[in-house]
């Protein structure tokens, strides 16, 4: 037996806790008996607009049947490119009743970054609002598999229309042109849910997109047995009751929205509260108005809450938990967040899409060490089931305290990426995800991550790749060379800088140059610094040293 496979972080969960709970194979069932049990329950609140489970319900049998009708058949792909609003909820419900796959997408990608993903995913069906179809939605699907279009309107199911957030005309004009409004399409079609079997464990739920080295977005495959493991994991751990509200401040695009926010909410018979997208007065009006109980972010959205001049600790009143997750926590926002908010511990979490969100994670309860040599907080524990190891480069488990790869298998862990069984297998060999987190394991289980393999910057928790960067920067007609790395930044933690050089005779400005990338890139992408130099180092061979420029930078 090897010092990892003791599993130390059991120590911290009950017997209870570490039984082998067997899991619904989808959220989807859980969600259908919850509607059965308290139809009338708050399901989501959308600022004063709410909808109960057997409005949802109803709502995702009626889409669910438009979808069908419309030719939408089992192991079909639909994107859904929404801010927080509660079609996206709908949506996701009626694809999987529907037999078929979601494929979340940042409304804050531009035409090309979409482009590539529907046409990789082979989507037949696209999700988005009003003002995304009109803006270039309808032109971009024109080259792709889309063949159903839907939008919707972040006006609807709502009056109080906060100018902080919803923006622009009310109503927009119809969507129109080749496109449905999803409630209405929804309502249209009402009647009993498709006679599609419900999901089984193994069959793709999500294929949430991830940038990495080789620059393209790849689709990792988030089975219902995935989702289904980590939301029943929060719900049991967290034993948060039926009356809890889950709070929305995590967008519901990334994998940490769809499991900890919503189907943790549905498969715990709670209410999820949403409020469009992060804008620190409206999401405190919120928690004024929700009272939730829970809440999860990156540490940048904690720190924008507490850096208004009106947050109060009556604000965080109503919270039992709060967690952080997704980019680096430091300890001393932990304790800034404790004075701010009249006491509330900010529990750090670590995961990827890779493992459908949290891998490892602060149980309730307890405090999380920090290293006394490095100052890192702990990122948490391994929760029951799951197995963490710390590797070296030859692949062989380090000893507790020292740093490797941070690798993890689990019932969370996707099979693989859509179409890319190469890169499946160097990612997850034998179904282990190797991370490419660089990380130590202390004798009780305590996992830290200290720095990562990988070239990522991550940006206020937003996950940029260089290589995604420099291939748009390449296309400039005066660039020659590029290469793009995260520098520290006070704020975000890590924002994207470009080093580039010129063809010769070109001539081209650093603000020229960021502003080619913004208008191809999404707005948390593109470089906000462009250093113009004559040479870019290289190795012998003529690789560009990313990691040179990077110490430059910092
Ligand atoms: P994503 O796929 O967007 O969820 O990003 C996953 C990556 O975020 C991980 O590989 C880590 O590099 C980073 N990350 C997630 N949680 C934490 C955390 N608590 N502390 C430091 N980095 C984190």
């Amino acid at each position: 037996m090897t010092a990892y496979a003791d599993q130390p972080w059991l120590k911290h969960f009950t017997d209870e806790q570490r039984e082998d709970v067997e899991h619904p194979p989808s959220v989807l069932h859980t969600f259908l008996d919850v509607a059965a049990r308290i139809p009338d329950h708050r399901a989501l609140f959308y600022f004063d607009g709410a909808l109960s489970y057997r409005e949802l319900d109803a709502l995702s049998d009626g889409l669910a049947r438009h979808l069908a009708a419309r030719g939408f058949a089992p192991g079909d792909r639909l994107a859904i490119m929404l801010q927080n609003v509660p079609q996206f909820v709908v949506g996701l419900l009626a694809v999987w009743k529907a037999g078929g796959t979601v494929i979340p997408v940042n409304p804050m990608y531009k035409q090309g970054e979409l482009a590539h993903i529907l046409t990789d995913a082979g989507a037949t069906a696209i999700l988005c609002s009003e003002r995304a179809w009109q803006g270039y939605v309808r032109a971009t699907v024109v080259d792709s598999p889309v063949r159903i279009a839907l939008t919707a309107s972040e006006f609807d199911l709502q009056t109080r229309d906060d100018s902080r957030v919803l923006t622009g005309e009310r109503p927009l004009a119809q969507a129109g042109e080749g496109a449905d409004d999803v409630l209405t399409a929804a309502r249209a079609a009402a009647g009993p849910r498709p006679g599609v079997p419900l999901p089984a464990a193994s069959d793709i739920a999500l294929i949430s997109y991830t940038s990495g080295t080789s620059g393209k977005p790849k689709g990792a495959l988030n089975t219902h047995g995935n989702i289904s493991f980590n939301a029943h994991r929060q719900v049991r751990v967290q034993d948060l009751g039926e009356d809890a509200v889950i709070f929305a401040l995590a967008p519901l695009f990334h994998i940490t929205g769809v499991v900890c926010q919503v189907s943790a909410a549905l498969a715990g018979g709670h209410t999820v509260a949403l409020a469009y997208r992060f804008e620190p007065g409206v999401v405190l009006d919120a928690f004024r108005e929700h009272r939730p109980t829970f809440t999860v972010g990156p540490a940048t959205a904690f720190m924008a809450l507490l850096a208004g001049p009106d947050a109060t600790a009556a604000d965080f009143a109503s919270f039992r938990l709060i967690g952080s997750g997704g980019a680096p926590l430091p300890p001393a926002v932990v304790e800034s967040f404790r004075v701010r908010s009249g006491g509330l511990y900010l529990a750090n979490g670590y995961g990827l899409t890779e493992c459908t969100a949290p891998c490892a994670s602060v149980p309730p309860g307890v405090e999380a060490p920090v290293d006394p040599t490095s100052g890192t907080l702990a990122v948490g524990v391994p929760g029951p089931g799951t197995m963490v190891r710390i590797l070296d480069d030859a692949g062989a488990e380090v000893p507790f305290g020292e740093s490797g790869e941070i690798a993890v298998t689990g019932p969370m862990v996707v099979p693989g990426y859509w179409n890319l069984p190469e890169e499946s297998a160097a990612a997850l060999p034998g179904g282990e995800l190797l991370t490419g987190d660089i990380g130590f394991m202390d004798e009780d289980g305590w996992l830290y991550v200290v720095d990562r393999k990988k070239d990522m910057i991550n940006a206020s928790g937003f996950k940029v790749w260089p290589r995604e960067v420099e291939d748009v920067l390449y296309t400039h007609p005066a660039v020659r060379e590029a290469a793009v790395v995260g520098v520290p930044d006070a704020y975000r933690g890590e924002s994207v800088k470009a080093y580039v050089s010129l063809r010769p005779g070109a001539t081209a400005g650093p603000e020229e140059i960021v502003a080619y990338c913004k208008d191809r890139l999404a707005a948390f992408k593109y470089p906000r610094e462009v250093e113009v130099l004559g040479d870019l180092p290289k190795t012998a061979t003529g690789k560009i040293l990313r990691r040179e420029l990077k110490v430059r930078a910092g």
